[in-house]
């Protein structure tokens, strides 16, 4: 009897998973379980939109996903429709793929206020993730903040200003380009704790702000330091120089034209945000870094602004039946091994760290760890699970189904747009001709 395992996730990691399991073994059956139709994770609901060539990727999971081995239940949420210790009857292994989607908290005062966003939320509604369709964010104003300094940061405050004309050949949802277009932004402001040296920036996105069409990158130059200090290997090193040299190309450009800004403002925590109920602007407290740590200088300044995106990093919920780890906000694990037959890769092994590739190592390691931890099968995989789901009416996307939305978004896509997408899940179902999920109790 082949090993049957159930992969909670399609994204990088579970598909990494999948295609390492089939490799590393002929006679494995892999069902992957994923929460939304759609699949390929923040590849589909993270990654910008004008990166087209980031998402390319997701054509060699669609190989693995159509390989004879391998099942894909979309629209499936474990914690909902199934539980997770339903899954680990049914099945020999699971692997818990399942990312870190929800936003670290801000956690200063006024960070309840209205017009203060996480980026999981904010990304997540401009990509057409159906969670924030309606998150409808307020953009009626000149300035926003963005807190961060990472490439999410990077990108929301690119999304911000970039033309339509820019935007053209992206897949902006359409609700999204509507708002983001009208909006009267002039300035964005990409706030770091620590210094330029430290931003975690990939040179690849921080060099794109120097070259949009009507908006120009603003850096103080006092706030760039004239040697890069500490321990640090020669890539390491390699890296933050070429990051400073943007920099101080961004500092030395004469003023042109451009009518918007991205202030890059360094060494620089926000303690407040200000305005009462709706916010108005964030008081900020200057920073000094050595070695690498900041440290508060007692200086405070603010920064005026209709809207704040805090980027500083993303957690997991709890998942009934899977230990959580407090601190780090990931499944509590050993290198992956969560206990007897249960495993986790991704996002919700590490946190948020890493490019696509990065998951790639964790897939490898829970293949091998899987076939040297169970050598016999005795569940029964999808066919469990499909018993299961059909009896409490769940309605699952096949990976037919997908391909059939996605050729759906594609002849729909403006001219120009490699697609147009859909951002609720009853429009997606739709095209399948399935009813709408019913949201059921899993005891139900
Ligand atoms: C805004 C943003 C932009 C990024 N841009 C880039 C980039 O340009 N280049 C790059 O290399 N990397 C980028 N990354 C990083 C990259 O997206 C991640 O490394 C990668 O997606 C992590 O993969 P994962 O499979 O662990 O998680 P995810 O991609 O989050 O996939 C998890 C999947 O699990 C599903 N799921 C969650 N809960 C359940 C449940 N209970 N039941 C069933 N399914 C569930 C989710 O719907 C999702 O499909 C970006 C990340 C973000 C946040």
């Amino acid at each position: 009897m082949p090993l049957q395992i159930a992969v909670i996730g399609a994204g990088p990691s579970g598909f990494y998973t999948a295609a390492s399991l089939l490799r590393e073994s002929e006679e494995c059956r892999v069902d992957i379980i994923e929460a939304l139709p759609t699949p390929y994770g923040l590849i589909r609901g993270g990654v910008a939109p004008d990166h087209q060539s980031t998402k390319g990727v997701s054509r060699v999971f669609a190989k693995t996903a159509q390989d004879r081995r391998v099942g894909y239940y979309g629209n499936v949420v474990v914690g909902r429709d199934i539980t997770l210790d339903e899954l680990r009857a049914r099945y020999d292994a699971v692997v818990i793929a399942a990312g870190a989607p929800l936003d670290r908290p801000l956690g200063i005062p006024g960070s309840d206020a209205a017009g203060v966003y996480g980026s999981a939320a904010f990304v997540g509604w401009y990509n057409g993730h159906p969670d924030f369709r309606d998150l409808n964010p307020d953009l009626n104003t000149s300035a926003v903040a963005v807190i961060g300094n990472g490439n999410v940061a990077v990108d929301i405050a690119r999304v911000l200003v970039k033309t339509p004309a820019e935007m053209a050949d992206s897949d902006l949802a359409e609700h999204a380009a509507a708002a983001i277009h009208q909006a009267p932004i002039k300035d964005v402001y990409i706030i770091g704790r620590r210094g330029p040296v430290e931003a975690k920036f990939t040179n690849k996105e921080l060099k794109e702000m120097g070259a949009l069409k009507e908006c120009v990158p603003v850096v103080d130059p006092a706030q760039l330091p004239t040697v890069i200090d500490g321990e640090m290997s020669d890539h390491e090193r390699a890296l933050r120089e070429k990051n400073l040299a943007t920099l101080r190309g961004f500092a030395d450009r004469p003023a042109g034209n451009e009518h918007k800004r991205v202030h890059f403002v360094f060494c620089s925590k926000p303690v407040e945000v200000l305005g009462g109920g709706q916010v108005k602007g964030l008081r900020m407290v200057r920073m000094r870094v050595e070695a690498g740590r900041a440290f508060e200088t007692g200086e405070t300044f603010e920064i005026p602004c209709g809207m704040v995106v805090s980027a500083i990093g993303y957690c997991m919920p709890q998942l009934a039946g899977a230990p959580g780890d407090e601190t780090s906000g990931v499944v509590a694990n050993d290198d992956g091994r969560v206990s007897d037959g249960l495993y986790v890769v991704g996002w919700a092994k590490r946190g948020p760290s890493g490019v696509i590739g990065t998951n790639k190592k964790d897939g490898r390691t829970a293949a091998r760890q899987i076939l040297q931890d169970i050598s016999e099968s005795g569940r029964t995989g999808g066919q469990g699970l499909r018993s299961l789901l059909s009896k409490r009416k769940v309605v699952w996307v096949s990976f037919e189904h997908w391909l059939q939305i996605d050729a759906a978004e594609e002849a729909a896509a403006p001219p120009g747009a490699p697609r147009r997408k859909f951002s609720r899940i009853k429009d997606m179902l739709a095209v399948i001709g399935k009813p709408t999920a019913k949201l059921l109790n899993p005891a139900g």
